[in-house]
C-alpha cells in the first residue's frame, strides 16, 4: 500500500492540519499522525526515552503524545503496511523563514522524511492572527504543489521548504533561505512567589533584504519555495580549512 502522510507541528486539533489533509488528492490514500498538542520550534527532536502513546482520534487520524519527527517515524515504520509516498508537513500557522527553519518542527518534519528517502514539502502560511481567507488560498497552493510532485517528483534528497504569504498571492518564486532579525532575546520577570522567570522569545523585528531569498518573496506576496536537503556540510569552508594546518599531537 502506498499513501500519503501529513503531519504537523501545531498539533492534531489544528485547522492547518485539517486543511493540508483536503489538499491531498481524494484519490490518494491518506493517513494524518500529529502531535497530540502543539510542539512548534521542537525542531528535530525524536522520543528516545519514554514510549509513544497514539490514539486513532478519528478515521485515518492519529494522535501521538511525542514530536512531529516521532509523528513521520511512526506513520513510516510503525503504523501502516506499506510506505508513503510523499509526506506533507503543515499547514504551519506563521511562517518559517530564514532562520527559523533550523526550529521548526514542521520543517525538520519534512526532513526527516527526505532522511529516509521519502519526498516532502513543508507547508507554512505568514499569519499571525488566524484568518480563514488566508488558509483557504494556501489549501489552494497546496493542492496544486502536492499535484505537481505526485506528477513530476522531486530530486533524490530533497525536500522543499514552502511559505505562502498572508493576502493575496501575487506569483510563485524559487528561492533560497534567508536571513531573519529577532529582537531582543529573553525577558525576565518576577513571579507571584518573589523569583525570577525568564521568556525566550523577543519577537520578530525584520529580515535581511536578500534579493532570490524565502524572506523576500514572502513580503513581496509571493509564495516561497525553497529547495533544502539533508547534507550540512560548508562545501566552501572544507576547502578553505583545507590550507588551516590544523594538526592533532597524539601520544
Ligand atoms: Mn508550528
Amino acid at each position: 500500500m502506498s499513501f500519503i502522510l501529513v503531519t504537523n507541528d501545531d498539533g492534531v486539533h489544528s485547522p492547518g492540519l485539517a486543511s493540508l489533509a483536503d489538499a491531498v488528492p481524494a484519490a490518494e490514500r491518506t493517513f494524518v499522525v500529529a502531535p497530540d498538542r502543539n510542539r512548534s520550534a521542537i525542531g528535530h527532536a525524536l522520543t528516545l526515552d519514554s514510549p509513544l502513546r497514539v490514539d486513532e482520534i478519528r478515521h485515518d487520524v492519529f494522535s501521538v503524545d511525542g514530536t512531529p519527527t516521532d509523528c513521520v517515524n511512526l506513520g513510516v515504520h510503525g503504523l501502516f503496511n506499506g510506505q508513503p509516498k510523499l509526506v506533507v508537513a503543515g499547514i504551519n500557522l506563521g511562517a518559517n523563514l530564514g532562520d527559523d527553519i533550523t526550529y521548526s518542527g514542521t520543517v525538520c518534519a519534512a526532513m526527516e522524511a527526505a532522511l529516509m528517502g521519502i519526498p516532502a514539502i513543508a507547508f507554512s502560511l505568514d499569519v499571525r492572527q488566524f484568518i480563514i481567507e488566508d488558509l483557504s488560498r494556501a489549501v489552494a497552493v497546496a493542492r496544486q504543489l502536492i499535484n505537481f510532485v505526485l506528477d513530476s517528483s522531486l530530486p533524490t534528497g530533497t525536500f522543499l521548504n514552502v511559505n505562502i504569504p498572508a493576502g493575496k498571492i501575487s506569483g510563485v518564486s524559487l528561492t533560497r533561505q534567508g536571513k531573519r532579525h529577532y529582537g531582543e532575546g529573553v525577558v525576565r520577570k518576577t513571579d507571584p512567589r518573589g523569583r525570577h522567570y525568564y521568556w525566550i522569545g523577543g519577537g520578530f523585528t525584520g529580515f535581511e533584504d536578500l534579493p532570490g531569498s524565502d524572506c523576500n518573496a514572502v513580503a513581496a506576496g509571493e509564495v516561497s519555495i525553497t529547495p533544502l536537503r539533508t547534507g550540512l556540510t560548508n562545501e566552501k569552508a572544507l576547502k578553505q580549512l583545507a590550507d588551516w594546518n590544523f594538526s592533532l599531537t597524539l601520544d
